[in-house]
């Protein structure tokens, strides 16, 4: 796993898809640049996001709203009194962590240890059952998991009534050593608060206190009333948006996956108090199904309710990726309830109300969240379909297998050689395609290792200019997946493409 985790790292920078930040200067922790075809990557997962949200819910719309906001804003989200994590440190070591992932760790290695107990009583019962093991593995694996599940109920209670000596204990009873130099000398847990200050104003004395903003959904509550007037929304109805959000996380690992600056992919569906919960299964749903969509494999994903729920929800699950480095949260779907638009109508003085023409009376609508990390969704994406092939020749190939729809390129136009008109045709389809799609030329090597190179950046079509194509105005199609060549007019490439690519 780590090594595959390495692995996705290492292709993800070879091949132009994710650089350090300011890497000459050797890098910000956590901070991460998109590259040539990352950046082509990311775009297109956002327009997915996008179209499957907006463009396909007639009662979805979206919006752009600023990074900052009047400060006023955090204080009613409850994110300057409540947006924190418990940090504690390693007396040894001098390292930071959060308490609460050192525990989540420690519960995922039982969760771990369950699973392999099954998976090898799965090999083996295959076998031969024998009724004593299967009894006594069976006990050993509820034995595991009762445990994971009383450790993380515990640490569960403990975050929510603010007990953080009994967190601090948890971590000393269960004897979590620190992951760096295996110390078990802590300190005390403490809250540390996640948003990035700044200033906006000159001078001193009149300089304003800013946030980055650590979320996207705010900028949508505060325009809630906006746009359901200017838009003439019917209840319920959603707003939708993407952009950067900031969080100065304390232990940013993993690459990706948490980062300082991130993008999210929002929506906030205004619905009538008491059929949140329909909508809220809905949604769970809908995501799922979306998620599901891009074919990375149903058994990639799987749900996690939460029991401990935030201030301002009623329910809440995550959606869960099995990501290089196991199951973690790539989505969340979260009931809000009024908390946010009662909030902001409490601080700013002002109505956001929603008058109901049926019943001649105004409600503040409550609200159901979707939101996913794009980054995290990249990750995601670009783990699964990065793959070492053995061929039948024995050789190996990488192959990036991407959904065509996701592809940073869609075609690579390659002359066989680089004499006898072949580049000059080449270059004429590509005139041709590049209206459509995201095209690239290539002339460099032998063709074999061009074909390879494209199939290291998952772009889904090769297509080959030969000394027959000067004859006949066929080409070869050369499919990334299957590696078949099929020779077509070039006037087909186009629906070719198109079939294969569309969103
Ligand atoms: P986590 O528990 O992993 O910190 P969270 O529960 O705080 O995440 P939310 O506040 O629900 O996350 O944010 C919604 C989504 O935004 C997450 O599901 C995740 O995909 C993404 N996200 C949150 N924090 C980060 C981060 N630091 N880097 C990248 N993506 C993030």
């Amino acid at each position: 796993q780590d090594d595959l985790f390495k692995n996705v790292v290492s292709h993800a920078k070879e091949y132009g898809f994710i650089f350090p930040s300011s890497e000459i200067y050797d890098g910000l922790s956590a901070v991460y640049d998109y590259a040539q075809n990352g950046v082509e990557l990311k775009k297109n997962i956002r327009e997915y996001w996008w179209k499957a949200m907006v463009q396909m819910h007639e009662n979805i719309v979206g919006i752009d709203a600023s990074i900052f906001m009047h400060p006023t804003t955090w204080k009613a989200s409850g994110h300057v009194d409540a947006f924190s994590d418990p940090l504690i440190d390693n007396k040894d070591s001098k390292k930071r962590y959060r308490a609460d992932v050192l525990i989540e760790d420690y519960a995922e290695k039982i969760n771990i240890k369950a699973q392999k107990e099954i998976e090898k009583a799965k090999g083996r019962f295959g076998e031969v059952f024998n009724e004593q093991e299967f009894v006594t593995t069976n006990e050993r694996v509820k034995g595991y998991l009762e445990q994971k599940n009383a450790i993380l109920q515990r640490m569960a209670r403990s975050l929510e009534n603010d007990d953080l000596a009994d967190v601090k204990a948890l971590i000393e009873e269960l004897g979590i050593a620190c992951p760096e130099s295996g110390s078990k000398n802590w300190t005390e847990v403490r809250q540390f608060n996640l948003m990035f200050a700044t200033k906006l104003g000159a001078s001193a004395d009149t300089a304003m206190d800013l946030y980055l903003r650590p979320e996207t959904a705010q900028g949508i509550f505060v325009n809630f009333l906006n746009v359901q007037k200017t838009g003439r929304m019917k209840i319920p109805f959603g707003i939708a948006q993407t952009g950067k959000a900031f969080r100065n996380e304390i232990v940013a690992r993993q690459f990706i996956f948490r980062m300082r600056e991130f993008e999210q992919m929002e929506m906030q569906f205004f619905v009538k108090p008491g059929e949140e919960i329909k909508w809220y299964e809905y949604w769970k749903e809908t995501r799922l199904n979306w998620h599901k969509s891009l074919g990375l494999g149903a058994e990639n994903y799987r749900f996690h309710d939460h029991e401990k729920l935030a201030h301002y929800a009623n329910a809440a699950a995550d959606i869960e990726f099995n990501f290089p480095f196991g199951f973690k949260e790539l989505e969340g779907i979260h009931s809000r309830t009024d908390f946010d638009l009662k909030a902001h109508e409490e601080f700013s003085g002002k109505k956001l109300q929603f008058f109901d023409n049926d019943t001649n009376s105004s409600y503040v609508p409550y609200v159901v969240e979707t939101s996913v990390g794009l980054d995290r969704m990249f990750l995601a994406v670009f783990s699964k379909a990065l793959q070492e092939e053995t061929l039948e020749d024995g050789s190996t190939r990488t192959v990036l297998r991407l959904p065509s729809v996701l592809a940073p390129t869609k075609a690579a136009v390659l002359p066989l050689i680089k004499r006898d008109g072949l580049p000059e045709v080449a270059k004429e389809i590509i005139e041709e395609l590049k209206w459509d799609f995201n095209v690239s030329y290539d002339e460099k090597d032998a063709v074999g290792r061009r074909y390879r190179r494209q199939d290291a950046l998952g772009t889904p079509f090769c297509i080959t200019v030969d000394h027959q194509t000067l004859e006949d105005k066929t080409v070869t199609i050369r499919h990334r997946d299957s590696m078949q060549q099929d020779r077509v007019a070039i006037t087909e490439l186009k629906n070719i493409i198109s079939n294969e690519v569309a969103m």
